[in-house]
C-alpha cells in the first residue's frame, strides 16, 4: 500500500500514519521526523533546514527532495509506505510522481484529513513542540494554504477526504474503511 497523508499542520497526520503503519504493516515516512531526526544529529542537511522550520516557513524543495529521494530507495519502501509530510508543494509532487513512474509504481491514495483552523491552533498550542508557537503556527498555517492545498487538485484522481475531528482511534477506523479492501 502507497498512501500520502495531507492536511493542514494540526491535522494528526503524525498520530495517524503511525496507527496506520502498524495496521497496513508499512513503514512510515514524515519528512518533519527526518528533518528533526538531521538536526539532532547536526548533519549538514539539518543545519541547512533548521531557520526555515524556526520560522514555519517550507524547507527548499531541492533539499527536502533529496532526502526523500534517498528514504525512499531503501529496501523496506519495497511493499510500500505512508508518506507524512511529504509532498507539500507541486514541485516535490513532481518529483514523487517521477519517482514512482521510475520504480513502476503508484500511488493508492492520497489521503486528506479535514479540520477546521480554530481546532488546529488549539491542538497545536497543546503540543508546545519548539516551532509550536502561535505565530509559526500561523505562518505554517499559511504556508499550507498556499502552497500544499493546491496538491488536492493535482491528486483528484486519488483523493479521498476523510473528517479528521473525533478519537484518535475512531479516525484511524475512518481512514481503513474509506481505503476500502485494497
Ligand atoms: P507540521 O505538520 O506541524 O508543520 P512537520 O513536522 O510536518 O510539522 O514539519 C515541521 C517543519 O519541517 C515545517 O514547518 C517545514 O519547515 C519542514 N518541512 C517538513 N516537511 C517539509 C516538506 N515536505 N517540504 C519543506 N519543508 C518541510
Amino acid at each position: 500500500m502507497r498512501l500520502v497523508l495531507v492536511g493542514p499542520p494540526g491535522a494528526g497526520k503524525g498520530t495517524q500514519a503511525v496507527r496506520l503503519a502498524e495496521r497496513l504493516d508499512v513503514p512510515h515516512i514524515s519528512s518533519g521526523d527526518l528533518f528533526r531526526a538531521n538536526l539532532r544529529d547536526k548533519t549538514e542537511l539539518g543545519l541547512a533546514a533548521q531557520r526555515y522550520m524556526d520560522a514555519g516557513e517550507l524547507v527548499p524543495d531541492e533539499v527536502t527532495v533529496g532526502m526523500l529521494r534517498e528514504r525512499l530507495a531503501e529496501d523496506d519502501v519495497e511493499k510500500g509506505f505512508i508518506l507524512d509530510g511529504f509532498p507539500r508543494t507541486a514541485a516535490q509532487a513532481d518529483a514523487l510522481d517521477e519517482l514512482l513512474r521510475d520504480a513502476g509504481n503508484e500511488l493508492d491514495a492520497v489521503v486528506s484529513l479535514e479540520v477546521g483552523e480554530d481546532v488546529l491552533v488549539q491542538r497545536l498550542l497543546a503540543r508546545g513542540r519548539t516551532d509550536d508557537t502561535e505565530d509559526v503556527i500561523r505562518r505554517r498555517q499559511e504556508v499550507y494554504r498556499e502552497e500544499t492545498a493546491p496538491l488536492l487538485e493535482h491528486y483528484a484522481e486519488q483523493l479521498v477526504t476523510v473528517n479528521a475531528v473525533g478519537e484518535v482511534a475512531e479516525i484511524t477506523d475512518r481512514i481503513v474503511d474509506v481505503l476500502g479492501p485494497r
